[in-house]
């Protein structure tokens, strides 16, 4: 093709060809992506996971329950909607909450453990539910390094949510909105645990055990992880 009509072609249609560059740089930002089932046990082997790596933990849900709540959010409504039918939010607003947060943990120039020479490390738990999440995420936010994924029986689950549903004043953690919320996992988010199989990225973690059990699991995951990193460091 003559090169001005290249030209012309690009003036109009700027990014056509090119491939979004990440927000953050996966070289010193670390994103594990914690997933499994709803009750599965995200949340609390998170809280876990801080508490041994210093990892800064988004959950997702719960990210959009504070925008839900904001006074002035213009997605109180269909974040409020989405919730109780179990069913995802559009993903813009998802990533977006995300990509604010990290920024903002970045900004904090926190100190410890994995947060030194501008490096970085995240849990992001509940996310992605649905492929097109998880493809805009890589590639346009950060690209993930490791997916730790819980897994137990619906039965455990479900228990494990009404038992939560007591005192978390969730519109979520009752019967209706915990079997649709199975239904969308199943639906939506198993084919991102496929995608994520397919490249060698999910450690599947069986959950059905003691927090504790669990944890040492997960932990030795997250260690591996990091000791590759180290090793393959350039020496200084
Ligand atoms: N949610 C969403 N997109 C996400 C994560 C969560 O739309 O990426 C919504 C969805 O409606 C979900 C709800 O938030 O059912 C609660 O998610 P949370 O992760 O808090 O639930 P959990 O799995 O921890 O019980
Ligand atoms: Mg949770």
């Amino acid at each position: 093709m003559p090169a001005i009509l290249d030209k012309i072609i690009n003036a109009f249609h700027p990014h056509s060809s090119k491939k979004p560059v990440p927000v953050f740089d996966s070289t010193k930002v670390t994103v594990i992506y914690v997933l499994g089932g709803p009750g599965a046990g995200k949340g609390t082997q998170c809280a876990r996971l801080v508490e041994d790596f210093g990892f800064c933990h988004l959950s997702a849900g719960d990210l959009l329950r504070a925008e839900q709540q904001r006074e002035g959010s213009e997605y109180g409504t269909l974040i409020q909607t989405c919730i109780k039918e179990g069913t995802i939010v559009p993903m813009h607003v998802t990533v977006k909450l995300l990509e604010n947060a990290m920024k903002a943990a970045i900004d904090e120039r926190r100190e410890g453990e994995g947060w030194k020479d501008g490096k970085s490390r995240f849990l992001i738990d509940g996310f992605p539910r649905k492929m097109d999440q998880a493809i805009k995420f890589d590639e346009e936010v950060c690209p993930s390094s490791l997916v730790l994924f819980f897994t137990t029986t619906e039965e455990v689950m479900l228990e494990r949510l009404l038992e939560r549903g007591k005192t978390s004043g969730r519109e979520d953690d009752n019967v209706e909105s915990i079997k649709k919320r199975f239904a969308t996992y199943k639906h939506d988010t198993m084919p991102v645990l496929e995608h994520y199989k397919a490249q060698s990225k999910v450690a599947e973690i069986d959950s059905s055990a003691s927090v504790e059990v669990v944890h040492k699991v997960a932990s030795d995951v997250v260690k591996k992880l990091f000791a590759g990193e180290s090793t393959s460091a350039p020496a200084s």
